[in-house]
C-alpha cells in the first residue's frame, strides 16, 4: 500500500479513537442508561402507588359491603319477626331495606371495577419491574466496560500516534502539508485510492482522459472532483 494511504488509515483510526475517548470521558452512554433506569423506576413507583390506592379503596368497599349486609340481615329479621305492627313503620322499613340493597349493589359494582383495575395495574407493574431490572443490569454493564474501554482506548491512541509520527517523518514536507490541509477541509480524509477508475473518497468515476493523465504525471495526483490526493490501487 502506498505510504500516504497508510498515513490516511492511521489518521482515520486516531480520529475514531479520539472521538470514542471523548464519548467515554463524557460518560454519555452511562448517563443515558441511568436516565432509562430512572424513568423505569419512576414508572414502577407510580404504578405501585396506584396499586396501593386500589387496595385501600377495595378494602374500604369490602368493609362497606359487609356492614351493609349485616345491617340488612338485622332489618330483614325485624321485617318478618312480627315486632312491627304499625303499617307506616313497616313501609319505612321496606324502603330502608330496598335502599340498602341498592347501595350495596352499587358498592359491589365499584369493587368489581377496582378488581379489574388492579389486574391491569399488576400486569403493568410486572412489566415495569422487568424493565427496571434490565435497566439496572445495563447501567452496571456499561459502568464496568466503559472504564476498561477508556483505558484500552488511551493505550491504543498512544501507540497509533507514535506510529503516525514515525510514518509522517518519511514524507516530503509539502505533500504532508497539502494532505493535512485537505484533511482539515474534507472531513478528515485527505488521500484516497482509485479503484477501477473511481475515487474512493468521493465515489466519482474519473474520466478516461484524466485517468490517463494522472497515470503519467510526476506531480501529486489529485481527484478531479474532490481534489483529494489519489493513489492508484
Ligand atoms: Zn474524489
Amino acid at each position: 500500500m502506498d505510504r500516504i494511504l497508510e498515513l490516511q488509515e492511521l489518521d482515520g483510526e486516531i480520529d475514531r479513537l479520539e472521538r470514542r475517548r471523548e464519548q467515554l470521558e463524557a460518560g454519555e452512554e452511562l448517563a443515558a442508561a441511568r436516565k432509562i433506569m430512572e424513568d423505569a423506576e419512576s414508572r414502577l413507583g407510580e404504578l405501585r402507588l396506584a396499586l396501593d390506592a386500589v387496595e385501600r379503596e377495595s378494602a374500604r368497599l369490602e368493609h362497606e359491603i359487609d356492614s351493609m349486609s349485616a345491617k340488612l340481615q338485622v332489618e330483614e329479621k325485624r321485617m318478618y319477626d312480627g315486632s312491627i305492627a304499625n303499617q307506616r313503620e313497616l313501609e319505612a322499613l321496606q324502603h330502608e331495606i330496598a335502599s340498602l340493597k341498592e347501595r350495596r349493589a352499587a358498592a359491589e359494582d365499584q369493587l368489581l371495577e377496582q378488581m379489574v383495575r388492579r389486574e391491569d395495574l399488576e400486569a403493568r407493574a410486572a412489566e415495569a419491574d422487568a424493565e427496571v431490572r434490565a435497566a439496572r443490569a445495563e447501567v452496571d454493564r456499561i459502568g464496568g466496560s466503559e472504564a476498561d474501554e477508556l483505558e484500552a482506548t488511551v493505550a491504543t491512541l498512544g501507540e497509533r500516534r507514535e506510529a503516525r509520527e514515525a510514518l509522517a517523518a518519511l514524507f516530503d514536507e509539502e505533500l504532508l502539508e497539502l494532505y493535512e490541509d485537505l484533511r482539515r477541509q474534507k472531513k478528515g480524509v485527505g488521500a484516497a485510492a482509485i479503484v477501477d477508475g473511481v475515487c474512493q473518497a468521493c465515489h466519482e468515476k474519473l474520466s478516461a482522459v484524466e485517468l490517463d493523465r494522472l497515470k503519467h504525471t510526476d506531480d501529486v495526483k489529485r481527484c478531479e472532483y474532490c481534489r483529494r490526493i489519489v493513489v492508484f490501487a
